[in-house]
């Protein structure tokens, strides 16, 4: 059987690259064939050399930004139903880490980062937002996060509020027809 690329990462991650020696094969025979897979293998070890090192941690770190992102998110959908799903961001996080170790903090990929960087929410600890423009920014956030029953939610809030600027309120709708 032959794997596709979410499935060889989420070996990669999860079975040290397969837990039987089939599945190892078919890792190896996807990464064999697969040039973004093959990146994905060294940034990866780079990112886990990255996080065994002890250090004080800088609040300013992309990938522990990105990972405190995803703790946060993940808090903030505990009591959501149906509980949505989410993907780990592993990708952006490698991409990040991979450039962070090859010492090119500096470089402007991280100034501007590509449309692929993980995005971080600013979902704080249950604090609902109260303004039509922080209920559209949580819209957003949750969109691009998968969890569109909480987008809907407030979307809807933006799209319902008679005292919304107008533009705000085309940006709800807007979302909500992607959502439908
Ligand atoms: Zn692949």
């Amino acid at each position: 059987m032959s794997i596709d690329c979410d499935e060889c990462l989420r070996r990669l991650i999860e079975e040290n690259k397969g837990n039987t020696p089939e599945r190892r094969q078919e890792y190896d025979e996807h990464v064999a064939t697969c040039e973004d897979c093959k990146t994905d293998e060294p940034a990866y070890a780079a990112y886990q050399a990255e996080m065994a090192k002890p250090h004080e941690p800088d609040p300013d770190d992309p990938v522990r930004k990105a990972v405190l992102a995803y703790a946060e998110a993940h808090i903030a959908m505990k009591n959501a139903k149906p509980r949505p799903k989410i993907r780990f961001p592993w990708k952006p996080l490698l991409a990040v880490a991979a450039v962070g170790l090859a010492g090119l903090l500096l470089a402007p990929q991280l100034t501007s980062p590509p449309a692929t960087t993980f995005e971080q929410p600013t979902l704080d600890s249950g604090k609902e937002p109260t303004s039509p423009a922080d209920r559209m920014k949580w819209a957003g956030h949750y969109h691009r996060l998968g969890y569109d029953d909480l987008a809907r939610k407030y979307a809807q809030l933006v799209a319902d509020d008679e005292k919304a600027p107008p533009e705000l309120r085309e940006e709800a709708k807007k979302l909500l027809a992607k959502l439908k």
